[in-house]
């Protein structure tokens, strides 16, 4: 049965008009590269509990920049079938419809009295829509940067950047890591990268009820 949807044409979309885009795609992928290396040297030997269908981080609510999404789902159109990209869609569209106005108000300016929008995403908790049925990430070679980070890295205290159980594990134990923040910020040399949203957020901006024009 063919999809749903119809495929999505990144030269079609008005922000990548004038951009070099597969050399964007390039270098975020030499970025990644990096990071996993560095991410290689620091953790492999922590025996961290992260393992494949461990989606404890999947579960809360992960943000990337427009660049990161296009080029996953650019990935995706390439290797997932129909059937899976209509199942994703599906389920970041009823997402988006459950969490419209947690997920807008990410596109306003921080409430009032508050630096950052932190205390907002801490509200927001939703299973990722790439999650498959055995807690795997469907596009696990294209990833977002920040689930990269997450259980391997500090945060700005210098805690550890990850879930209770990576955090339980390191306990008292002297390691030296990447900071998240800060590695996070080389992506903003590349184009497309000055917005973070979720997953569903732009699902609905290509395929929800006022989708953009797709080619
Ligand atoms: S895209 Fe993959 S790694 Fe990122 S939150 Fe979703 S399931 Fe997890």
């Amino acid at each position: 049965m063919a999809s749903t949807y119809p495929m999505f044409n990144v030269f079609a979309l008005p922000e990548v008009q004038g951009i070099d885009i597969m050399t964007a795609f390039a270098s975020l992928a030499a970025l990644y590269d990096q990071v996993d290396a560095v991410l290689e040297q620091t953790t492999s030997d922590l025996d961290l509990p992260c393992h494949r269908g461990c989606s404890a981080c999947c579960r809360e609510s992960v943000f990337l920049t427009p660049l990161e999404f296009y080029f996953a789902w650019q990935w995706a159109q390439g290797e997932l079938s129909d059937e899976e990209r209509d199942r994703i869609i599906d389920k970041a569209l009823a997402l988006y419809d459950i969490h419209r106005e947690v997920i807008e108000a990410f596109n306003e300016p921080p409430p009032e009295g508050e630096a950052d929008h932190f205390l907002l995403a801490r509200e927001l908790r939703f299973d990722c829509p790439l999650l498959d049925e055995e807690g795997a990430c469907r596009i696990y070679p294209v990833r977002e940067l920040l689930s990269r980070l997450f259980g391997g890295t500090f945060d700005d205290k210098g805690g550890i950047y990850g879930c209770q159980w990576v955090k339980e594990h390191l306990e008292g134990r002297h390691v030296t890591l990447l900071t998240a923040r800060t590695t996070a910020q080389h992506l903003h040399t590349l184009p497309l990268t000055d917005q973070r949203q979720v997953y569903p957020y732009y699902f609905h901006r290509l395929y929800g009820d006022s989708p953009r024009e797709l080619t």
